[in-house]
């Protein structure tokens, strides 16, 4: 069986062709400036077949996109299936999905209208993803479709955790609550988790630190979202590449007045200057923040200390929650190769049964075990996959 990624942005769109079943990627691609001029990649997995790089290809709307995009998989010469029957279902990832969806669903039309109904909770992204999906529909009559959400596998917190202590009506007339993110990443590695432990997810207590230029942490009790990071927003948490993370909420008021911003540029600065680049004054970047502490600057130094300390809290904080933890995973673009950052928050935590590996932590990228042999708590590096558990659990539902 294969199965089409679909991760469609308002002006992007992200592919990928799998085998749910053995996790082989066929290939993978990008169609960029979708509305503007359009610009097509595509990276075929298997030998001898020809990449595409950034083509000038036109793409007014999400349709010719797609169309791109199966015109080269079942290309004559370079394609990777000799023809669309080849591809069984198609998994969308979509951003939110509310109180709504706990669960990947099956695409039906009640569905994409709860979707669409979710559309104010996330008005950059819901849109679009349903864009994505209404032009694979247009271009794929007949094939199944199944929707992903972000912020399903969260939905099992109990209230404790995502309520926020508003006035109470916030939440029962206008859905203001934490629902967290990165859902899709969190529960792969969860379950890989479990593999490479060797005991059943339900057994066991985790904590999944999802580290790249959006971060966070979630509590995974008994293979169970139970506390995250991420809240209302994916604003919300940790301190991010550009993003702020938790401040005071009394800062906006003090700045704003201050300097006449509009709310509109409050949160551009808390969006897109904070996080990394507001305390370094240099770059988002980690590989950037570790050349400019190298060389002495301060601020560079003084960012990654600060996310190191972040992830540190929330892990104690996630611990005391579940009454323990057996193993904490490292994932995404900082967690999978920053060894240096893995290091600086995972230490000092050996009163909590967590004893590092230098030597087995000096590594990028590659599933392993990175603390040491005699260590209670695990620590675990498993490079997230979400297309994979999107594909999964498109295969587990169109069978
Ligand atoms: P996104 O949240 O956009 O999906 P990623 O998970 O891809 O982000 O993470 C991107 C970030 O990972 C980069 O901004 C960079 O800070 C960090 N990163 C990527 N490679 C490395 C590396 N080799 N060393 C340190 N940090 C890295």
């Amino acid at each position: 069986m294969n199965v089409l990624v679909i991760n469609a942005g308002s002006s992007s769109l992200k592919y990928q062709l799998l085998n749910p079943a053995t996790g082989a990627l066929l290939a993978k691609g990008l169609c960029e400036r979708i509305g503007i001029d359009g610009k097509f990649t595509y990276k075929p997995q298997l030998e001898g077949k020809e990449a595409i790089k950034a083509a000038d290809i036109a793409m007014p709307t999400h349709n010719e996109a797609i169309a791109a995009v199966l015109n080269a998989l079942v290309d004559a010469k370079n394609g990777v299936i000799g023809s669309m029957k080849e591809i069984d279902a198609v998994g969308h990832r979509v951003v939110h999905g509310g109180e709504k969806f706990a669960k990947s669903v099956v695409i039906t039309d009640e569905v994409m209208a709860a979707i669409e109904a979710c559309n104010p909770l996330a008005p950059l992204h819901n849109p679009a993803n349903i864009i994505g999906i209404r032009a694979c529909q247009k271009l794929m009559p007949g094939v199944p479709m199944v929707a992903v959400f972000d912020t399903a596998f969260h939905q099992t917190m109990p209230p404790v955790a995502y309520t926020y202590a508003l006035p109470y009506e916030y939440y029962e007339k206008d859905k203001v609550r934490r629902y967290g993110f990165h859902g899709t990443s969190h529960k792969y590695v969860a379950q890989r988790a479990a593999d490479m432990l060797g005991k059943p997810v339900e057994s066991l207590k985790l904590i999944s630190c999802h580290l790249g230029n959006g971060s966070s942490v979630t509590a995974v009790d008994g293979g169970k979202s139970v506390e995250t990071s991420m809240g209302f927003t994916p604003l919300a948490g940790l301190p991010m590449g550009t993003r702020a993370g938790d401040i005071d909420a009394g800062i906006l008021e003090y700045l704003m007045n201050k300097y006449g911003y509009s709310i509109g540029e409050m949160l551009n600065i808390l969006n897109k200057k904070s996080g990394m680049e507001g305390i370094s004054g240099v770059s988002s970047d980690f590989r950037d923040l570790e050349i400019g502490a190298e060389k002495g600057d301060e601020r560079c130094a003084l960012a990654r200390e600060k996310f190191a300390y972040e992830v540190k809290k929330l892990i104690g904080a996630y611990a005391a929650i579940m009454g323990g933890v057996d193993a904490i995973i490292f994932t995404a673009g900082v967690g999978e190769n920053d060894g240096l950052e893995r290091m600086a928050i995972a230490s000092g935590l050996e009163y909590m049964g967590v004893k590092m590996d230098e030597d087995a932590n000096n590594v990028r990228g590659e599933e392993r075990v990175i603390s040491a042999a005699d260590s209670k708590v695990k620590v675990l590096l498993i490079p997230t996959n979400e297309e994979l558990m999107i594909a999964m659990d498109t295969a587990a539902l169109v069978g």
